[in-house]
């Protein structure tokens, strides 16, 4: 059971991101209501994330399949909206169906196609966003700025995916200042792929920031961001590793 400072303490933070999100809006000279906070809940039970969307959070991200599926039984997400914004492998995509309204990591042509297939099977139409491995690092997944035109030659052909926007995990800085670079890259792809008005294809979102440099991101044109540990504290020290690994 959480203690009532420790609900106090949510409560705070939760409130200081909005606040930063719309002042960073403001600053952008953008409306504060465009950008959507998703909160990045992974390792936070069921009991804290309800605590969360009690206090006004609207979206959940997760990002490991088996940890929705054991939050999600438990009534975890109920009352705000799912998206997953984890590695995704194949074999995973089927238990998603019907329980996220966005995949945001798709970072290939075959994780994109067989989420195709798994969609229709459960007679839905799955809103994706293509993952971008915009610092080109060998580690991570993503499809590579120049990868981007075939994918968005072959995806639309589906119906059963349609493609909303971009989503980026910029390289770990040492400094927050030099996300800024990796932001502004991001944002011209987006207004590239815009302007070129691809069939079947909607660029709706921008995803991209997280704790550290969400407030940047959102000067670079973010319309969604990304914040775990600003809303719920510092995930254990292991996590914290497998989360760079992937
Ligand atoms: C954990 C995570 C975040 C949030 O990271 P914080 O630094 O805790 O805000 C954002 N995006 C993805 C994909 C994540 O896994």
């Amino acid at each position: 059971m959480m203690t009532e400072t420790e609900r106090r303490t949510l409560e705070e933070r939760l409130y200081t991101i909005k606040a930063q999100i719309a002042a960073a809006a403001e600053k952008a000279g953008r409306d504060p209501s465009e950008i959507l906070l998703v909160a990045a809940t992974k390792m936070n039970d069921a009991e804290r994330v309800q605590a969360a969307i009690s206090m006004g959070l609207t979206a959940c991200g997760e990002n490991r399949v088996q940890e929705l599926l054991e939050k999600y039984e438990q009534g975890a997400y109920t009352g705000a909206d799912l998206q997953f914004i984890g590695t995704l492998q194949t074999n995973k995509v089927k238990y998603l169906m019907g329980k996220v309204s966005l995949i945001q990591s798709v970072g290939s042509i075959k994780l994109a196609e067989c989420i195709a297939k798994e969609a229709k099977k459960h007679k839905i139409c799955q809103d994706i966003l293509l993952e971008v491995n915009i610092g080109r690092e060998q580690a991570k997944s993503g499809f590579l700025p120049e990868n981007l035109p075939e994918a968005l030659e072959i995806l639309p052909n589906l119906p059963d995916i349609r493609i909303r926007g971009l989503m980026a995990i910029p390289p770990v800085q040492a400094e927050s200042e030099k996300s800024s670079g990796y932001f502004t890259k991001m944002k011209q792809l987006f207004v590239d792929i815009s302007a070129k008005k691809y069939d079947n294809v909607f660029m709706d979102y921008l995803s991209m920031g997280m704790t550290a440099d969400f407030e940047q991101a959102i000067a670079c044109g973010a319309n969604i961001v990304r914040v775990g540990t600003g809303i719920f504290g510092r995930r254990p020290y292991a996590q914290a590793n497998a989360d760079l690994a992937t």
